[in-house]
């Protein structure tokens, strides 16, 4: 007889029993992008609406938490970058119009898009022409919004030749032209405020061309051009619609910052420490040793490293908070762990958490600090975490 066999089924199931909050995950207040939401929507001018860009999983933060949350807080639509992550909102039954804002340019991503009554961006006649013929083979209207290029060189009509393609779109009978956008490439620079600025350059290019072209009132087209950066540059950024990102998030965007905007971070980083070692002065620490102690030292090993999304660029240039104090993290962040000194600390131990991101007290760590000290930008920072980290909703 086999007596090595184990019965599996007096064991707890793995992956259930696996405490999401044992090694290192991201805490998401839900309250905090319901809130934030609700202030910026107090910004508005008078009934602009709310797009939420939840696009690459809702910044990092989980797309579903996030999407629902922004609704709750008074957003109309939601804003993602491919087809599947609108497909998988839409398998939440969220039933919010959804704009794609990448470009779809095949025949069966564009069927794919209105199947799943997601809108498309459409930078061409002749995917006006495919979605009209869609629309056609299904007796029903393709909703969608046409992209026009004011400087952003992304996507977009070239903005001379839009009158004139925009009277060909309007005879089209089966495609529905629900907004009409164009996106600012320099929004969170100092000088957007400046008449002068390319910014307002393209918001007057933009206007220019609402003017001449002749949009039908009753269609209810909405017309957006901000993101989060466009949007503190004032009322007449904001036409029907904003498309905000970062700033729902709960970061500030650019250095206009508005000072009447009190933003909460929806994200906290966190890891828990799984070993502790002292070291004496004068020796090396982690990949490179690059760093030596300077002294009898205590370290932390915290169980979060690159593989997670933490850049290895940040090595040693970052602290942690544990118990509203800051650790400077030392030596080279390795793949799954990176060391901490916490040579200062009576009451870290095995099992301690300490924080990354977010705040505690009046300790505050922001991805914009991050961005700061490795040359990127918040946006990418927040998008960096893999799905190695558990999200874990808060509140
Ligand atoms: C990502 C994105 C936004 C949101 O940008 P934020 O700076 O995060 O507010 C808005 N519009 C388009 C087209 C985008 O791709």
């Amino acid at each position: 007889m086999n007596n090595r066999k184990i019965n599996f089924d007096t064991l707890p199931s793995f992956e259930g029993e696996i405490d999401p909050t044992q090694r290192a995950w991201i805490e998401v207040s839900g309250k905090a992008i319901e809130s934030n939401v609700r202030q910026l929507r107090s910004k508005l001018k008078n009934n602009c609406e709310f797009m939420a860009v939840v696009k690459a999983d809702g910044y990092g933060h989980d797309a579903k938490v996030v999407s629902e949350k922004a609704i709750k807080g008074g957003a109309s639509q939601l804003g993602v970058a491919t087809l599947k992550e609108g497909i998988k909102l839409r398998s939440f039954g969220i039933n919010a119009p959804i704009l794609v804002l990448g470009n779809l340019y095949t025949k069966k991503d564009l069927l794919i898009c209105f199947r799943n009554d997601l809108m498309p961006t459409i930078s061409t006649f002749r995917e006006c022409l495919i979605c009209n013929n869609i629309g056609k083979s299904n007796n029903l209207k393709f909703s969608l919004h046409l992209k026009v290029d004011t400087g952003m060189s992304r996507l977009g009509f070239e903005c001379d030749q839009f009158v004139q393609q925009f009277n060909n779109i309007k005879s089209l009978e089966n495609i529905a032209v629900k907004g009409i956008y164009s996106h600012l490439a320099c929004a969170d620079e100092k000088n957007a405020l400046n008449p002068k600025s390319s910014t307002q350059l393209q918001k007057e290019k933009f206007q220019e061309l609402l003017k001449i072209i002749d949009i039908d009132n009753t269609q209810n087209i909405k017309i957006h051009l901000a993101n989060s950066a466009g949007m503190v540059l004032g009322k007449d950024f904001h036409f029907d619609m904003v498309r905000v990102g970062l700033s729902m998030y709960g970061y500030d965007p650019s250095v206009n910052i508005n000072e009447n905007l009190f933003l909460k971070p929806a994200l906290f980083l966190k890891a828990k420490v799984t070993f502790v070692r002292t070291i004496e002065k004068g020796i090396g620490v982690s990949y490179g040793n690059k760093f030596v102690s300077d002294r009898k030292t205590k370290l932390a090993v915290l169980s979060i490293g690159y593989a997670d999304g933490i850049i290895r660029n940040l090595s040693g240039k970052i602290s942690l908070i544990h118990n509203k104090r800051l650790y400077p993290q030392v030596g080279s962040i390795t793949m799954d762990q990176m060391m901490v000194d916490i040579t200062d600390s009576n009451d870290i131990e095995v099992g301690s958490t300490m924080l990354l991101l977010g705040s505690e007290g009046d300790k505050s760590i922001s991805p914009i600090d991050w961005a700061d000290k490795c040359n990127s930008i918040p946006w990418e920072i927040l998008c960096s975490f893999k799905n190695r980290l558990p999200r874990v909703q808060v509140d």
